[in-house]
């Protein structure tokens, strides 16, 4: 009987590693350098020889483990190959049959972000549904989309990268994909940064946020909080931009409920509120009242527990 598996979350300078039962309880997590040096040949190898050592250490039986889910920064296809992963300096990489091959344990690799959103519907803010949006408000927005407990990668593997559809148009500004007018543009932790110094140049009215050095989406949500005029405007467009995409990805996956998660989401609950009044205003009527909105809770170990659940 299969009674422990793997989740693996390859970063671009640590992997992060769990060791889970079937039934999701972590009962080790740790971490090991990613090093991405000679075109990132001595990652998998160091993965390999982490898991043995963990296997070693536990006196685990292999009989009894279901296998290794590894989640990498780059697009997998349905082989369990990345063609190319520029965070690993990796080009074409067999990940499920070099990491098979090297353990001896099956395989199953998926993408950072799928998977995350995988972990979040297993045992996070998702837990107990079967067909979620997962949005990741970081750095740049990223996403995953599960419909009946299956991540929907599409064809390139671009299937839930919603940072990227278009909102905004005549943005002169190019996103980190060439394009102009992406939601990250405008949603990313950088985006509501960058609403707010808008926000303030063009008027002279008070702010709490004039005396911080550096905003932040944090600054942002800090000064909603204390019921500052311009902050609670950037959050309203900051809110507006994502609920009204939240509401067209909505016709398209028909979700029981949206994950919000990422830095930004540390605002708190008063963030949704921002996204569900537009979401609500343009949303299809069967989604208007009964989609959920729930803020992700695995924080970082997400993408631990969806690799581990992709092997189950
Ligand atoms: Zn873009």
């Amino acid at each position: 009987m299969k009674k422990y598996c793997f989740g693996i979350d390859v970063g671009g300078t640590t992997v992060k590693c769990g060791l889970f039962t079937v039934d999701g309880e972590v009962l080790d997590k740790w971490e090991i350098e990613t090093r991405t040096e000679d075109n990132g040949v001595n990652i998998l190898p160091d993965v390999a020889a982490t898991i043995k050592a963990k296997i070693d250490e536990k006196q685990l039986n292999a009989e009894e483990i279901a296998g290794v889910g590894i989640g990498v920064p780059g697009p997998v296809n349905d082989q369990g190959e990345v063609p190319v992963a520029v965070n690993l300096h990796w080009g074409f990489t067999p990940i499920e049959k070099e990491l098979s091959k090297m353990t001896g344990l099956t395989v199953k690799a998926g993408n950072d972000a799928n998977v995350a959103a995988l972990g979040e519907l297993w045992k996070g803010g998702g837990a107990g549904h079967h067909n979620m949006i997962m949005v990741t408000l970081g750095t740049g927005v990223g996403g995953g989309i599960i419909i009946n407990d299956k991540v929907i990668a599409g064809s390139h593997g671009a299937g839930g990268e919603i940072g990227h559809a278009h909102v905004i148009d005549g943005m002169q500004e190019a996103c980190n994909c060439g394009n102009h007018g992406c939601l990250e543009q405008v949603a990313s932790a950088t985006g509501i940064a960058r609403l707010a110094r808008e926000a303030l140049a063009a008027t002279d009215a008070p702010s709490v946020m004039r005396e911080k050095e550096n905003i932040s989406a944090k600054t942002v949500f800090d000064a909603v909080k204390e019921n500052d005029a311009i902050a609670i405007q950037v959050a309203e467009k900051f809110g507006s931009y994502l609920g009204k995409a939240l509401a067209t990805f909505s016709t398209v996956a028909d979700p029981e409920i949206i994950v919000i998660g990422g830095g930004v989401s540390k605002a708190g609950p008063i963030l949704l509120d921002y996204i569900i009044h537009p979401f609500k205003e343009y949303a299809f009527t069967p989604c208007k009242e009964t989609t959920k909105f729930a803020l992700a809770t695995l924080g970082n170990d997400a993408g631990i527990f969806g690799a581990a659940k992709l092997v189950l």
